[in-house]
């Protein structure tokens, strides 16, 4: 097309000359039903597969302010504010909690500042700190995938702007020891940013470290509570704090619609609480399943089991694929070997699912 080849190129040259780590999504099911001809199912975004509490979907039928800038609403950070135990002044919104995020390292990190992760972890990290052009250290995590706390207290210096801990941990799916991190934030004076997007199904979380002035905590409306596809995450920082956010956040980054689902969703606890008892408890049930045909899996304190595949993570989740099951090849996360696979925790069916075409593969090699 005219115009849209050649000369006008030239906006390529004006692109910013940083190397973005890319945050690449899984598979879609239509993607893999279109390309295999096979029923497919997907255990590989971390996803509630019950979807949120029904009582949102009347949320839905009644609103009609589709034309109007969305405000943020009083009683969401009330109720969130309720639902931690924490002062409602020190809560923030964001478009999920990679909004969050992005917005934390707007407020601390420029050109050049040091940001600690340790690795593997959730990839959109990396992502930021290229975008914001920091320099990452990475940490790797001892053998059992906690954290190396005394790595990470040597990887601070004075340039670090933020330490990234993510409990309970994508893709290894442990929950961090609160000693750990406890003893992280008492002895850097930078922010720790502790992100909790899988907190609900863990059997203990780090809200008790929000007495510290540097500790500042994501979660999200879009694991546990099923609305994902809303884009609800909400941070807790120190008050003080909350109008850089708001200064550095755009301007409208949760719709009024999204947030009064998630409102709904708190008003519900009991709906996200079953949900949460049924995954954990599959959850433990494909442990169990894994364990038994010998696979190499590692307790989780999340919604979905980090693994070894028996082949090639990547010939594993293709052959998988195949068969109809999503699952995520980690193998070219940061700091995971060639076997790394995540599995995420479905229905029932779902599961079996899973169960039965790792069977067919294992049955096959
Ligand atoms: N943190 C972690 C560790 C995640 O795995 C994800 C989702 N993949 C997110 C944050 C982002 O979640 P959301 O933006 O939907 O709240």
């Amino acid at each position: 097309m005219e115009g849209r080849g050649g000369k006008d190129r030239k906006v390529f040259g004006k692109l910013r000359k940083v190397e973005v780590v890319e945050y690449k999504s899984g598979l879609s099911v239509e993607e893999v039903e279109r390309r295999y001809g096979v029923k497919a199912v997907k255990l590989a975004s971390n996803e509630n597969p019950y979807g949120p509490t029904p009582r949102v979907y009347d949320v839905l039928k009644k609103f009609r302010s589709f034309n109007t800038y969305p405000k943020e609403l009083p009683e969401l950070k009330t109720a969130i504010a309720d639902y931690l135990g924490v002062e409602e002044n020190r809560i923030v919104l964001g478009c999920g909690s990679d909004g969050v995020m992005e917005s934390v390292f707007k407020m601390f990190v420029d050109r050049g500042d040091e940001v600690v992760i340790p690795i593997p972890t959730f990839s959109y990290y990396h992502t930021l700190a290229s975008v914001y052009s920091a320099k990452v250290v990475n940490v790797e995590r001892r053998e059992d995938y906690s954290l190396n706390v005394e790595g990470i207290l040597n990887a601070v210096s004075d340039k670090t702007k933020l330490v990234i801990i993510c409990s309970p941990n994508n893709p290894t799916g442990n929950a961090e020891r609160v000693e750990d991190v406890k003893a992280i934030v008492e002895s850097v004076d930078c922010p720790v940013f502790i992100d909790e997007a899988y907190a609900e199904f863990s059997d203990w979380n780090m809200l008790s470290l929000l007495d510290y002035e540097n500790v500042i905590v994501s979660r999200t409306f879009s694991k546990a509570f099923g609305l994902a596809n809303l884009r609800v995450g909400y941070g807790v920082m120190h008050e003080d704090l909350v109008r850089y956010y708001k200064s550095v956040t755009p301007p409208f980054p949760v719709s009024t619609l999204a947030q009064l689902c998630a409102l709904e969703c708190l008003r519900d606890l009991d709906y996200m609480l079953k949900c949460v008892k049924t995954i954990k408890s599959e959850r433990e049930r494909i442990y169990r399943e894994l364990k038994r045909r010998d696979i190499e899996v590692y307790k989780s304190q999340a919604n979905f089991l980090f693994m070894k595949s028996p082949i090639k993570a990547g010939e594993f989740v293709e052959e998988l694929v195949k068969r109809g099951v999503i699952v995520r090849d980690c193998s070219n996360f940061l700091g995971c070997d060639d076997y790394s696979v995540r599995v995420s925790v479905g229905k029932p069916d779902e599961n079996n699912a899973f169960l039965r075409a790792l069977d067919d593969l294992l049955s096959n090699l």
